[in-house]
């Protein structure tokens, strides 16, 4: 396999503009100064992206079991476990748009099945979407045109700049201004914090119990009475002048982080939030936002779809895509042996390790990955929009941003990896 070229950037060097890929937000602005091999972000705090740009251990190598090995010995290695194997799983896919094509086409190659790391969190939105249809917004819209933000299970505090980029903006292209923004909180442990001359009321309740509270303000909103005082502990009457505020605005947003949602049956919560919208738009204008696509997740479904008509947890083993939502997640699959490798990508974060399993492992990831014990095969690969160019889908799935090389690096490209794989299996 041709190692990459070290294209090594000047010993100092600002790049503007710069796409953050470490979270769905997908922040375009940002200020790097390239120092050596050391980033310096001096236009954000932002404490993931800070956390995503600190150096990674220089003297990765790849690794056959606990012995290092050369690019090609370990490539070779993985596609023997590959050509062996009747079922592999591809999994993790924290990859960018380049990475999730190749490793679609390892899966159809080998038979494969492929799902995403959070693919359970991003299923509860897909079955949404497909059984009943959504109508969703871009974070451009949310920044310019909405009046009232009804935050569900979420405060955003896994976007960090989500109140900077979307909310806090001082200027907007359609009235009112965003400081007269009316923002509200349902949920538990939210941190809804101080917006300007804004006052966010925080409507408290269990997560478990989101449903029953917005189905009752759906209700409310469709003009039904409530025997109800209460609902999980929100007196009606605070949820009756709410729905009347949603009712009267020009433009409500309704946010959500699937991720966040870790109840029985998270997807009929999403299914309630996408009923409400609707209903507001009997009358109205408002739209849902669902937050969330973290580490590949968003880029990944997209190209899934665009390739196989179906988003993630795709069996190619038949000769042809066969989608199967639950039967198809990745836990399930190893549990039930269904599956007799993995091959494992994780390359955003040290964190991204593989799930524990007795099949052979192939790891594709961030060179600080350690696994415990040590998969059959670990190939560290580049960040993308930190050592490789590159593309990712926003959240908000309507906009493709390009990534940019910031550090010179050795590291490959984990769509180089698996492209590589595949053509071994030949
Ligand atoms: S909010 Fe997300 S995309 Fe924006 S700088 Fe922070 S980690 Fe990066």
């Amino acid at each position: 396999m041709q190692q990459p070229s070290i294209n090594r950037p000047p010993a100092r060097m600002r790049n503007r503009h710069v796409t953050c890929p470490f979270c769905a937000l997908l922040c375009d602005d940002l200020t790097i100064e390239t120092r050596g091999d050391r980033l310096r972000i001096t236009s954000t705090r932002c404490p993931k992206a800070r956390a995503g740009f600190a150096p990674t251990p220089a003297a990765a190598t790849p690794r056959i079991g606990n012995r290092s090995s050369s690019l090609d010995q370990a490539v070779a290695a993985a596609a023997d476990i590959v050509r062996t194997s009747r079922a592999p799983l591809i999994g993790g896919l924290a990859t960018d748009l380049a990475g999730m094509r190749a490793a679609l086409a390892l899966a159809d190659r080998a038979g494969g099945i492929v799902d995403h790391l959070h693919g359970e969190a991003l299923l509860r939105n897909f079955l949404t979407l497909q059984d009943a249809g959504w109508v969703t917004t871009t974070l451009t819209e949310v920044r310019n045109r909405a009046d009232l933000i009804l935050f569900v299970g979420t405060d955003t505090s896994e976007f960090p700049r989500f109140f900077e980029r979307c909310i806090d903006n001082q200027s907007a292209l359609f009235k009112p201004s965003p400081a007269d923004r009316e923002l509200v909180f349902i949920g538990e442990g939210l941190r809804p914090g101080r917006h300007g001359r804004r006052r966010p009321q925080n409507l408290r309740c269990d997560t478990a119990h989101l449903g029953e509270v917005v189905d009752a303000l759906r209700a409310l909103v469709g003009g039904h009475r409530l025997a109800a005082r209460s609902i999980a502990g929100i007196e009606q009457a605070r949820l009756a002048r709410l729905a009347e505020r949603l009712r009267a605005a020009r433009y409500a947003v309704v946010v959500w982080s699937a991720g966040r949602l870790e109840i029985a049956h998270g997807n009929l919560l999403v299914q309630s939030l996408c009923a409400l919208v609707r209903e507001l738009n009997e009358t109205t204008r408002a739209a849902g936002l669902p937050l969330g696509g973290d580490d590949g997740g968003a880029t990944a479904a997209a190209v899934c779809a665009w390739q196989s008509g179906f988003p993630l947890r795709v069996d190619f083993g038949p000769g042809y895509p066969r989608y199967d939502p639950v039967g198809n997640a990745s836990a399930r699959l190893l549990a039930d042996g269904c599956v007799d490798a993995l091959v494992w990508i994780g390359s955003f974060n040290a964190s991204q390790t593989p799930p524990a399993t007795r099949v052979p492992r192939i790891v594709i990831g961030h060179p600080g990955l350690t696994c415990s014990p040590a998969p059959q095969v670990f190939i560290p690969v580049g960040t993308p929009g930190v050592d490789h160019s590159g593309h990712l889908v926003r959240c908000d799935a309507v906009v493709t941003l390009p990534l940019a090389r910031v550090r010179a690096s050795t590291l490959p490209h984990a769509a180089a990896v698996l492209d590589a794989i595949r053509a071994a299996l030949d």
